[in-house]
């Protein structure tokens, strides 16, 4: 038995037996690749991936220390399938990132207004590496798809028989400490000027690292020069980094600098279901609408709804249903829209029906007034922790009663009337876009 079974049969004594017969007893450890101080677990897929980290990593990492007498970086990551395969047929393949995530395919990106542009031009960089946008530079906020799309591209010049390099600048950092200290300088600036492609994910963190930013403007003179595509991502337009050398930030816009802005609500629709395909996830399409209103922007996001949803219902033994995903999506939201007050919402909402806040808060019974309050309420209901008392003095009702009247009132024109259920959804991701 290795260390790593011996550890997870440790951990089977900790956890129920249900938990270990569905995720843990589906990791493998990898003797080859862990050492004294990182040990790498591989799983099935995402979900048993993201469960595991947020539950049991530290679990697993504790117990190392236990039986070790170190500390351990504990890794979960998914089976490298496609690198599996590969190695099978021709063993010789040449050196390549075993980093790329196999599941970061143009097939599994979803697109749309607000990432139309950056796919584009990843895409046509993957068809011609070197030879149309040298180098592509990807900004955006964080869980957008920078990495997702930078990967794609790397997975298909991989496939193509490319020798791809993706690493973030913190790796490239260490990686050039590491030679620094060796004495080994050659071998690095070989690798990284070797390759055919070259991936760096968050160019932001080179921002007032001198040393390294010299040895980078290097390597990228040298791929440029001789024709080696170049991708680059980082969380802000390479004009606003800041800390960096004039010459790397006026290369960084040689190519092409391309955006990503926060998905519309159709692309998390599509997202959601693609991610729901991937991990084999069923949701009815009132969860998924239910669900890309409720998360924000950050499309990291839904990963860990599908995974909690996913693992709660099978350990509970209860079926997905939209209660069900509201109870468990209920800390999710919380989180998110702490900042989300009634002032806000009642803004919102008049601003896009054209009436005053005020307006919405008094007596009034005209049509519009009433719809609009109507709005207000449940979005306020959904989305903020005040109890009905507190909607009721809020929007000048006599008590509670009144306000649990409405709501009810307001389910039942969801139910029956189409446009008012598309007004509520669409107002609801307007408030939580501005939260
Ligand atoms: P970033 O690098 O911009 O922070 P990632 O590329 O890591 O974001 O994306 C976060 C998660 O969201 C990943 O699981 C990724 O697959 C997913 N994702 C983001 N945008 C899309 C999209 N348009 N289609 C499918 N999945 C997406
Ligand atoms: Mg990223």
């Amino acid at each position: 038995m290795n260390i790593g079974q011996e550890v997870l049969e440790a951990l089977k004594d900790e956890i129920t037996e249900i938990e270990y017969k569905r995720y843990i007893r589906h990791l493998t450890y990898d003797t080859k690749k862990s050492t004294t101080d990182l040990a790498i677990f591989y799983a099935p897929n995402a979900l048993v991936v993201n469960w595991i980290k947020n539950k049991y990593n530290d679990k697993i990492a504790h117990l190392f220390e236990v039986k070790t007498g170190s500390k351990v970086t504990v890794q979960i990551t998914l089976k490298n399938t496609t690198e599996r395969k590969k190695s099978k047929k021709a063993p010789e393949v040449k050196q390549s990132s075993s980093l790329l995530n196999p599941s970061h395919s143009f097939d599994n990106f979803m697109v749309g207004g607000s990432n139309q542009f950056a796919y584009a031009a990843i895409k046509s960089a993957s068809e011609n590496p070197g030879k149309v946008y040298n180098p592509v530079f990807i900004y955006g906020g964080v869980g957008l798809g920078k990495t997702h799309l930078m990967q794609a591209a790397g997975n298909v010049l991989q496939n193509r028989g490319k020798i791809v390099i993706y690493t973030t600048v913190e790796q490239f950092l260490n990686d050039f400490i590491r030679h620094v200290r060796n004495k080994t300088m050659e071998r690095f600036q070989e690798k990284y000027r070797k390759c055919d492609v070259l991936l760096i994910d968050d160019i932001q963190f080179l921002s007032n690292k001198e040393g390294i930013q010299e040895e980078f403007f290097h390597t990228f003179e040298a791929l440029k020069g001789a024709g080696k595509q170049i991708i680059l991502t980082a969380d802000k337009h390479p004009k606003k980094i800041g800390g960096l050398e004039a010459r790397l930030q006026s290369r960084f816009e040689w190519g092409l600098v391309a955006d990503i802005q926060p998905p519309e609500l159709e692309t998390k629709i599509a997202i959601i279901k693609k991610k729901c395909e991937i991990n084999k996830v069923r949701l009815s399409e009132d969860i998924v609408n239910y669900i890309a209103t409720v998360i924000d922007s950050n499309v990291r996001e839904i990963e860990g709804i599908l995974s909690k949803l996913h693992a709660y219902s099978q350990l509970m033994h209860i079926d997905i249903d939209l209660e069900f995903t509201k109870n468990v999506l209920k800390d999710q939201m919380n989180e998110n829209h702490e900042n989300l007050t009634m002032d806000k919402i009642t803004e919102i909402v008049a601003k896009d029906l054209n009436i005053k806040p005020s307006e919405i808060r008094s007596k009034g019974r005209s049509k519009n007034i009433v719809y609009a309050r109507r709005i207000s309420i449940y979005i306020c209901r959904e989305l903020t922790q005040n109890t009905m008392p507190q909607l009721a003095q809020y929007f000048g009702m006599k008590d509670h009663t009144a306000i649990s009247h409405t709501i009810r009132k307001i389910n039942d024109l969801i139910k029956d009337d189409m446009d008012f259920k598309t007004k509520i959804e669409e107002l609801t991701n307007k408030i939580t876009a501005s939260a």
